[in-house]
């Protein structure tokens, strides 16, 4: 999970491409990184660590022109330095910067193909830079010297015929314009908006739709994935298909990563999580569970859990606080920072707990160790039962699309009961959301959604060319990374 924003036509694009990182920080905290273009050169900064801590009134002064792209970073393949920090760019053919949300499956084989056949270096570890070659390679050969829409069209289709994985990618070509794409099975969010001001109109592409409120963008409507798109830097604006779509959003983007104020898809997270929350209560209700009190694991369980308690007629207390200054547990890259930094991050009201029978909700469960720390302080407090509702189902396959979960042997939930997994985090019970209950509270009344990539809970890789030996060589690449 990573976030970027590009903006085209804007006259101080740098402040809003910081002003919106700021806005993603959610979606990585391991590193941040600007390049702009004047029409002379580029201008890049970057660096590991939050976005406020990367930029200074004095480097953000220096990174000037009309054209920007910004990104965070949570590593998945190469996490590594300042050097992996994304945006990438190439000098030939125009000038190229480009940013990424995703990862690409087939990473080492395309690598290996960019060194030995194309006689190409790769700066860094990071999967955006063999797109970008990619890309690079193919908008070189179609362009014949002269940068057109085409050949343009024609590095999508390249991208789109050679990489495997998931991808959502903003960039922009020097002194020609911003484009953006996705895959076409659309797992990655992207959002486009536009701004229409005394100045002329701009254009911005991110991530997530909350970049684009907070910089006073419009939200255009979502297109489907497929389609490639190019803002000139006259401002006009190309949409074309390049392949035919086969849409599969990422439900668990609604579950745990995007903030509840984006809307993905066209669809408020929001609503979505009111609606998981709702059908989670009939679940606990159909299984004749009862409680005195249902507390949220902050932030992302908030509103699943308030809804939950309103469906159940059960008070909604905010026993948990949590230290905001303390990154999220689920994106620090090893197992020993999450664990360190759980109880440094949360701490229990007595009051709330003392006495009752509590009902924890959280997001999801994926290695158990942050569910048992936390059913452990619920207990230490005073709670004389502790029940455990997840948002989601039992979180049990790899993801290979861009999510650092956890390899097959961690999920807590694999080859476990939901009476074991309640053993095993220290519950008295777990109340698990079903997988068809998750999917139709994030697309209940969008109906052309109908599917979804629900690979983590289901093993049904949506694009069909994840391999037994693929699966096999991330688990020990997160292996190594762990170590
Ligand atoms: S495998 Fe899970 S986390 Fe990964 S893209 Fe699919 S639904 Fe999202």
């Amino acid at each position: 999970m990573c976030g970027f924003i590009g903006v085209i036509g804007a006259d101080d694009a740098v402040r809003e491409v910081y002003d919106g990182l700021v806005a993603i920080q959610h979606r990585g905290q391991d590193a941040a990184g600007i390049i702009t273009y004047d029409g002379g050169r580029f201008h890049v900064k970057k660096g590991e660590g939050l976005v406020r801590d990367i930029f200074t009134t004095a480097n953000v002064e220096r990174l000037k022109g009309s054209v920007a792209l910004g990104h965070v970073r949570y590593p998945t393949v190469g996490s590594g330095g300042g050097e992996d920090a994304q945006p990438f760019t190439v000098n030939f053919p125009f000038g190229i910067a480009m940013a990424h949300n995703g990862n690409v499956a087939n990473y080492d084989e395309l690598k290996g193909e960019l060194e030995h056949a194309s006689l190409r270096i790769l700066y860094s570890g990071c999967d955006v830079e063999v797109i970008l070659n990619v890309f690079a390679g193919a908008l070189a050969r179609a362009s014949n010297g002269t940068f057109s829409l085409a050949a343009y069209h024609e590095a999508v289709r390249e991208v789109y015929r050679t990489v495997r994985g998931a991808y959502s990618v903003v960039g922009f070509v020097a002194g020609h314009g911003l484009f953006a794409f996705r895959d076409r099975f659309g797992i990655k969010p992207i959002a486009l908006g536009r701004r229409v001001g005394p100045g002329g109109t701009s254009y911005a592409v991110a991530s997530e739709s909350v970049v684009l409120s907070a910089i006073d963008y419009e939200l255009l409507p979502p297109g489907p994935p497929g389609e490639a798109l190019f803002v000139g830097v006259d401002g006009t604006v190309d949409v074309t298909t390049i392949a035919e779509a086969d849409h599969h959003p990422c439900v668990f983007e609604f579950v745990y990563f995007a903030r509840p104020d984006s809307y993905l898809e066209g669809i408020s997270v929001d609503a979505a999580r009111v609606r998981m929350g709702e059908r989670l209560a009939r679940r606990f209700r159909a299984s004749g569970g009862s409680a005195d009190v249902v507390v949220p694991i902050p932030d992302s369980a908030r509103t699943a859990a308030l809804a939950m308690a309103q469906a159940l007629g059960i008070p909604y207390r905010e026993g948990l606080v949590k230290n905001r200054y303390v990154g999220r547990t689920f994106i620090m890259p090893s197992d020993g920072e999450r664990k360190r930094s759980v109880r440094q991050k949360l701490n229990a009201i007595e009051e709330v707990f003392r006495g009752k029978d509590v009902l924890l909700v959280d997001d999801s469960i994926v290695r158990g160790n942050t569910s048992r720390q936390i059913v452990h302080l619920a207990r230490t407090a005073g709670a004389r039962r502790v029940l455990f509702a997840s948002m989601s189902p039992p979180l049990v396959h790899p993801c290979v699309y861009g999510i650092d979960m956890s390899t097959r042997r961690e999920f807590v939930a694999r080859d476990r009961t939901h009476e074991e997994v309640a053993r095993a985090i220290g519950a008295d019970a777990v109340i698990y959301q079903t997988l068809d209950d998750l999917v139709g509270a994030a697309i209940e009344g969008t109906p052309r959604l109908a599917r979804m990539c629900t690979a983590c809970f289901s093993g049904s890789y949506p694009t069909g060319d994840i391999t037994p030996e693929m699966l096999l060589q991330i688990e020990h690449e997160r292996i190594a990374q762990a170590r």
